[in-house]
């Protein structure tokens, strides 16, 4: 289980973050949701240890956290393969190929990102990050500025695969049903400084039904909470 305590961070004057508490089950994806500018991104980078907070402490993560950004950044002198591989020794050939399989990319493996779709450069970041298997997997608005067939496309990819592998994902976004699509269970932050002001846990995946009276309570009480 990771678990995520007091953390408090300033920014020079401003306080950005301030005692944000939460756990991760392990296996779990959670959804952390919040307006623009309420630390998101600073949270994430606390908990990739890109930054230090101020105050507060984690557990459950040591050093093995691997990230997908809402740019690629894949390296663009390297191919599929190498990318994938390169993030974690000794190669094993058989579970790259696994997950290049997963997320589609067979045939690709010799390709470099210049030579991939959009899209495609998604499904290798990731497929590098569940290739890395680390304590927690954080995703930072990684679907934003897709297309809404190719967010769709993504997000029943992304829970196939976590199906199969069974990572802790922290997923960092501002779309509320892409929250309700995604998550076991929702944190919603408040503007700045952010804290933790309502967890919600949802219906079971199965049968989850965005249009079914239940899930619409949710998104409306979620609007009300970052909207008022
Ligand atoms: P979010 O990801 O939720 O949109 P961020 O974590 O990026 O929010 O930013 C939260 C706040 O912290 C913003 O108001 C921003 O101005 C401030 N901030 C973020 N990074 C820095 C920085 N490197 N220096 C100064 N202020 C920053
Ligand atoms: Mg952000």
């Amino acid at each position: 289980m990771v678990e995520i305590k007091g953390i408090s961070k300033k920014m020079g004057e401003l306080p950005v973050l301030e005692e944000v508490n939460f756990k991760i089950n392990d296996g779990e994806i959670v959804a952390l949701i919040g307006p623009s500018g309420c630390g998101k991104s600073t949270l994430f980078n606390i908990i990739s240890r890109l930054d230090a907070p101020d105050s507060g402490s984690m557990e459950g993560i040591g050093n093995s956290v691997a990230c997908v950004f809402q740019d690629d950044r894949l390296l663009p002198w390297r191919t599929v393969w190498d990318n994938i591989r390169l993030v974690r020794e000794p190669e094993d050939k058989a579970r790259v190929q696994e997950l290049i399989d997963e997320v589609g990319l067979k045939g690709f493996e010799g390709y470099y990102p210049s030579q991939l779709s959009g899209g495609m450069q998604k499904r290798c970041g990731i497929a590098r990050a569940f290739y890395y298997n680390g304590d927690l997997l954080l995703m930072d608005e990684p679907f934003q500025g897709l297309d809404y067939c190719l967010r769709h496309e993504m997000i029943s990819m992304l829970l196939k695969l976590w199906r199969t592998h069974r990572q802790s994902v922290l997923f960092v976004t501002h779309e509320i049903d892409e929250a309700l699509t995604v998550a076991g269970r929702i944190l919603i932050l408040s503007k700045r400084p952010g804290r933790v002001v309502k967890e919600i846990r949802l219906p079971d995946y199965e049968g989850r039904d965005l249009g079914s009276p239940k899930l619409m309570e949710i998104r409306q009480e979620i609007i009300s909470i970052i909207t008022g």
